[in-house]
């Protein structure tokens, strides 16, 4: 397995620390919190990083993304910045967001008002569905 990051913050500064049980062994140079393979695959599951990257790239902030995702802001910003992420530099739209189930979904997207003069994205989150809505300024 390909260890990238620290599950506690995120840091790719670790070292080998023993071996337990027949697992290696880690120590993050950063935080101190020692961890083994087998527990940061359960830790860090891709799907998370890439609804973290999406969401970010959609507009949302580090803490926003953390409140939603239940991951810390600092593992955000780390990853947005291993894997070089830019957002387009726009002031003439905000993005607002709801998360919803399926029933709340398709009610949703059944009235018009809902839907005209925005842009909607409806991306999974879990066992719900969050829509991402932009709205550009009212000059
Ligand atoms: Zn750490």
């Amino acid at each position: 397995m390909n260890i990238e990051f620290c599950p506690n913050c995120s840091s790719n500064q670790y070292v080998k620390s023993g071996v337990i049980k027949d697992r290696q062994r880690y120590k993050c140079k950063k935080c101190g919190y020692y961890f083994t393979v087998n527990k940061i695959g359960k830790q860090i599951d891709s799907y998370y990083v890439n609804k973290a990257l999406q969401l970010y790239l959609e507009g949302l902030s580090y803490r926003e993304i953390e409140r939603i995702l239940g991951i810390s802001h600092v593992s955000i910003i780390n990853w947005v910045k291993k894997y070089n992420i830019k957002r387009p530099y726009s002031f003439e739209y905000h993005s607002t967001y709801k998360i919803l189930n399926a029933v709340e979904l398709a009610k949703y997207f059944s009235d018009n008002k809902n839907l005209i003069g925005a842009g909607v994205i409806v991306t999974e989150l879990g066992d719900k569905f969050m829509l991402i809505k932009w709205e550009r300024f009212k000059g």
